[in-house]
Parts: C-alpha cells; sequence; structure tokens
C-alpha cells in the first residue's frame, strides 16, 4: 500500500495494530518533516492552529471526546468546526470508534458535499469543509484479531460491537479502507524489493500533475477525489473488461451504488499513480481491494 498516495487526497480508513500509531503514519505522509508532525500528536490547539497554517492547513483531532458542534461546527453563535479548520488539509481521527457514534455520524453530509451548512430559525451559514479524512482504528479491542502470530482473546461478539460503533453509511463515503498487518521482520529488513520513498514520492507528483490538467477548466475541482457524479461517468470509462471485472465484484461482495463511484475514482488514481492514460482491469482490482471492510458485515 502506497500510504503516500494520500497526497492524492483520498480519504482513508488505516485498520490495524499498534504500528498504525500517527507518528509512523505521518512519517510517511510527510518525509521529513516528522518532527514538526509529531509536535501535532499531541493536544494542544494553540499548537496545532499555529503549525497548521505552515502546513497547508494540516488539522489534528487527537481527541475522541469532541462534540458535533467541535467536530462539525454550530453554536447558538454558529462557528466552523474542526472539519472547516481542516478544509484543504487532513482531519486525522485517531481511534476513530472511539468517538461516539452520533458525532460521526454528523460527518456524513460533509463528506459527501464537501461543505457543511448550518441551520437557524432565521438564517442559515455555509462553511467550506473539503478536508481529507485519515482515520484508524484497532482490529478489535484486544488489538489482536486477525494477527498472523498472537490471539484475540475478546469475548464473542465483542469484536462486531466494536465495529458497529462506525456505521455502514459512514463507511461508504470513505474512499480507502486499510487493512495493515504485521511486517514479519524478515520483510522489514529486505528492503532490495521495496519502492524507495523518493520513488513513490515523485509518482504522486506526476499524478497530481495529471490531476491538475485534467480539472484545469473546471474551478470548482483540482483533484480525482473531488469528483462528482457527473465528473466520474465523463473521466472514469472502463474498458469491457474492467466493467465486467466491477461488476462482477459489486455483486459477490454486495457493494453499494457509493462504493462502486468510489472504487472509479479510486481505479482513476491508481491510473495515475502509474501514468496511465487507461484504467485498467488491474488499477479497478486494486481499488475493489480497498473496500475491505465492506465485507465485513458492518452496522447498518
Ligand atoms: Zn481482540
Amino acid at each position: 500500500m502506497e500510504v503516500n498516495c494520500s497526497w492524492v487526497r483520498e480519504d482513508m480508513v488505516l485498520r490495524g495494530q499498534e504500528f498504525v500509531m500517527p507518528q509512523s503514519f505521518f512519517h510517511r505522509f510527510t518525509g521529513n518533516q516528522t518532527e514538526l508532525i509529531t509536535n501535532l500528536i499531541f493536544p494542544g490547539r494553540d499548537k496545532v492552529l499555529t503549525l497548521s497554517t505552515k502546513l497547508a492547513l494540516l488539522i489534528l483531532l487527537y481527541c475522541n471526546t469532541a462534540t458535533d458542534v467541535a467536530l462539525v461546527g454550530g453554536g447558538n453563535n454558529p462557528q466552523p468546526g474542526e472539519i472547516s479548520l481542516a478544509h484543504n488539509g487532513v482531519l486525522f481521527l485517531d481511534e476513530l470508534p472511539e468517538f461516539k457514534r452520533t458525532v460521526l455520524e454528523v460527518m456524513r453530509q460533509p463528506l459527501e458535499d464537501r461543505v457543511v451548512t448550518i441551520s437557524r430559525a432565521k438564517f442559515s451559514v455555509e462553511y467550506p469543509a473539503s478536508f481529507m479524512l485519515v482515520a484508524s482504528m484497532n482490529p478489535c479491542p484486544c488489538g489482536y484479531f486477525n494477527h498472523p502470530e498472537k490471539e484475540c482473546v475478546c469475548a464473542p461478539g465483542v469484536v462486531q460491537k466494536y465495529l458497529n460503533r462506525i456505521s455502514g453509511p459512514l463507511l461508504d463515503r470513505i474512499d480507502l479502507h486499510v487493512e495493515v498487518t504485521p511486517v514479519p521482520f524478515s520483510e522489514l529488513s529486505n528492503q532490495q524489493l521495496a519502492e524507495s520513498s523518493n520513488n513513490i514520492r515523485e509518482r504522486v507528483i506526476n499524478a497530481r500533475l495529471i490531476q491538475t490538467k485534467r480539472f484545469n477548466s473546471d474551478s470548482g475541482i483540482y483533484c480525482n477525489a473531488q469528483m462528482r457524479s457527473s465528473d466520474i461517468k465523463t473521466y472514469c470509462k472502463l474498458s469491457e473488461a474492467g466493467n465486467t471485472l466491477l461488476k462482477t465484484a459489486m455483486e459477490k461482495l454486495g457493494l453499494s451504488a457509493r462504493a462502486y463511484d468510489r472504487i472509479l475514482k479510486v481505479g482513476r488514481t491508481i491510473a495515475d499513480l502509474e501514468a496511465s492514460e487507461n484504467i485498467m482491469p488491474n488499477h479497478i482490482a486494486e481499488a475493489i481491494q480497498y473496500r475491505s471492510l465492506d465485507r465485513d458485515g458492518w452496522a447498518a
């Protein structure tokens, strides 16, 4: 998984053990800016806001006791929430299932529309909210579900209850679901086969250039993640083989219409990362893999 493709702006949820710590993620995410980012890991609003301006409005919300007003905005005298402060930047939610479900649910509309509307009796205000959502979670409360060597000690039903804290409709709106499994030491120490971060970075920069050119004439969007349904129809055409593959996956995995659009968008991005003009069947196959959490029988 090219975590660096996060720069291409797709929303994502990372599910895995302890190494999915924000520090390690942001290390990948920003390369040599780790030190700055590590400062962001610790709660301290002033620090976050000051640094955010330097880092293209990178905003981190670490506190899972956040209220829905803090997250999406509101109040008697409406104020923007974290999602608007993270406009054109990143909103990182660590330990996603620890947030109150009602708090997370209010993000559904802004994730779709990229704006948030706060209505009051006599007026309504609209704040921009085009942010990239990155969320992390454990596989289960004990942390070892699906672990290759250690055993999960959660009681029956506990894993499902934990997953149910995040609704299917919310998950549906997240482009990439990434199951992060532990890497054996032998693979960690074998650097030969891995593509270097610098190479991946080059490809990501190139993909962003391709996207900038693609949407040059459209003032509303500048990357694949922001495509509307009509744009998806224009820019995400598949070959017959790609169509058949996607149709089969939709039926087999019971994916929603929203997941269908997400797969096409992510497929377009994967093709851009390979500088491929057309979306090939292997790009679609990879995009389908990133819907892994749709298959776990998520809560309705
Ligand atoms: Zn467990």
